[in-house]
């Protein structure tokens, strides 16, 4: 057993879950309205606009987690297992759909990546961040670089027909991967972004909202993430942004936690999450598929 990497990929997946449910609670809010209700967020309480149980995750952990099953019930090809997980969830009538999401699942018959076309048509962009915020799994479940890139713009382009949502999705899935080999986490994001429209975008204060565009929370989570020295100050750094919080700091968290280790998050975050057993579950399948020689 290759025990620092369990480490790194169990990392990664409470990573997304814990940035979630911590920032879940100030999803929506300003700034000022945040301070004054809560000072700094630090600790998972719930609440928010969803009214969230503590430890209770969104969208992000949801379907990151039918990414994970669709992977593993069909490595090769996920596709068409990862959209039956979609729609498993989508009809567990989920409080907390997004825009772009709930229009491609409105607009699915057969064919995702029409889907995909029409809502992107229908809403006049689709430049959402919905489909990195559960990408993670696929640099978890993959030892080839190229399957990794190719799944995970597959993966993207099932609801996000805009091109920027591939690219960056492709970019952090590949941070990922040099992550889970042990790199540093400062030259592995400053390599990644070199000629790309984020360079030299990353060290300063993003001048932008903590929004759900992907361009805005691309540069709020590697901001956050060069500007962290461990994996709490990370996910509290997003939490306390506010605007799309729960995604930046499950997306933010799902890097922190495989280079930190999940060693490295609190115990306090890990246990609070109420579907622990099944990320620990499939914590250990993924590691499975990961270091099988088939793949
Ligand atoms: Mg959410």
């Amino acid at each position: 057993m290759d025990i620092q990497l369990i480490n790194r990929i169990k990392g990664g997946l409470y990573g997304v879950a814990v940035g979630d449910a911590l920032g879940g609670t100030t999803e929506f809010m300003n700034t000022k309205e945040i301070e004054a209700k809560h000072g700094y967020l630090t600790e998972i309480i719930g609440g928010g606009v969803w009214n969230l149980e503590p430890g209770e995750v969104t969208d992000d952990t949801m379907m990151t987690l039918c990414v994970v099953e669709g992977i593993l019930e069909d490595p090769a090809e996920p596709k068409e297992a990862i959209g039956r997980f979609f729609i498993k969830w989508y009809e567990s009538r989920p409080k907390d759909i997004g825009n772009i999401i709930r229009q491609v699942f409105h607009k699915y018959d057969g064919d995702w990546f029409e889907a995909a076309f029409i809502a992107h048509m229908d809403l006049g962009q689709s430049a959402g961040n919905g489909s990195l915020m559960r990408c993670l799994p696929v640099a978890l479940a993959y030892k080839d670089t190229a399957d990794i890139e190719r799944i995970t713009a597959m993966q993207s382009r099932m609801t996000h027909y805009d091109p920027r949502c591939t690219e960056v999705c492709v970019m952090y899935n590949r941070m990922a991967y040099r992550l889970l080999q042990g790199e540093d986490l400062r030259s592995v994001i400053l390599a990644e972004v070199a000629g790309s429209e984020y360079e030299g975008h990353v060290e300063a204060l993003p001048d932008c909202p903590p929004s759900g565009f992907v361009v805005h929370t691309f540069r709020w989570v590697l901001h956050i993430l060069l500007h962290s020295t461990n994996y709490a100050e990370a996910v509290q750094k997003a939490a306390n942004l506010g605007g799309d919080s729960d995604t930046i700091g499950a997306i933010a968290g799902g890097l922190a936690g495989i280079y930190y280790g999940y060693e490295g998050i609190p115990v306090r975050y890990t246990e609070a999450i109420l579907v622990k057993e099944r990320l620990d579950l499939l914590v250990s399948q993924l590691y499975a598929l990961n270091t099988s020689s088939s793949m």
